[in-house]
């Protein structure tokens, strides 16, 4: 399974994930179809599968365009989203698995940005022993998602569940926001000399206009703060201790930052 990013929207990341002895594409959170159809055209690829994370119009917009021009694509979403997201043909739990190529992802329910937010994970192939998560706009490179329809508790939850998966798994967020959010990490960890070093080389990463996404989630663990409740710095920072409390205060402070 190869992996292609395409930037669209201001800072939006599309996934597509294809395979080169079939020559078939899925698609993660296609925001806008016309950059998507014009890279399955360039590769020869016919989509089979839109895997969307959640409702947001940044993530399913080119769900009917793509659907119309691929007719059998059979688009995937959260049980929770029945009704929020275009086209969606089947309906997604914790525990579920979607076959792509040779490999199959399971499925997290993951609410908190959204109420239905789930996201995809492969785990790795025996080739390279690296998996690959799809998680939306839950984990960011740095950050997390902001909490629209969910609470500090519930996103404890459901990162939590993620934070589980092995180091070596690349992180797929769909925005390009790193930069921001490790200037604001740098603020609640100031001592953190992973984080130090990890904004300094993100620095010149997107003074070169390169992408910071997929990070691997083992750096995230090691400098996220999003992920990061159970660290004394965070709960110095927070003046709590409690999970819930220390990420709902940090997060708190981000969205004023
Ligand atoms: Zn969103
Ligand atoms: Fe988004």
């Amino acid at each position: 399974m190869k992996i292609e990013i395409i930037p669209v929207l201001s800072d939006n990341y599309v996934f597509l994930l294809w395979d080169e002895q079939t020559k078939t594409a899925a698609v993660v959170d296609p925001a806008v179809a016309k950059p998507v159809l014009a890279k399955l055209k360039e590769l020869d690829l016919e989509l089979v599968a839109i895997f969307n994370t959640h409702h947001h119009s940044d993530h399913v917009g080119g769900n009917h365009k793509l659907q119309h021009a691929f007719p059998n694509v059979c688009i995937y979403g959260g049980l929770e989203d029945k009704g929020r997201i275009p086209g969606q043909k089947v309906y997604l739990q914790e525990g579920d698995q979607v076959e792509f190529s040779d490999r199959t992802a399971s499925i997290f329910f993951i609410p908190g940005h959204t109420r239905g937010h789930i996201s995809y994970y492969f785990p790795p192939a025996e080739s390279d022993g690296i998996g690959e998560l799809f998680c939306g706009d839950t984990i960011f490179a740095g950050g997390c998602g902001r909490l629209f329809e969910g609470t500090p508790a519930q996103m404890v939850d459901s990162i939590g569940k993620l934070r589980q998966l092995p180091d070596q798994t690349r992180v797929w967020c769909a925005h390009e926001y790193t930069l921001s959010n490790l200037k604001f990490a740098i603020t609640v960890d100031a001592d953190n000399q992973v984080l130090q070093s990890r904004l300094a080389q993100v620095k010149k990463e997107r003074d070169r206009n390169l992408f910071t996404v997929p990070s691997l989630l083992g750096l995230e663990k090691q400098t996220n703060p999003f992920l990061r409740w159970d660290q004394p710095a965070l709960q110095a920072t927070a003046t709590q201790t409690e999970p819930a409390r220390v990420f709902g205060k940090i997060r708190g402070m981000k969205d004023l930052f």
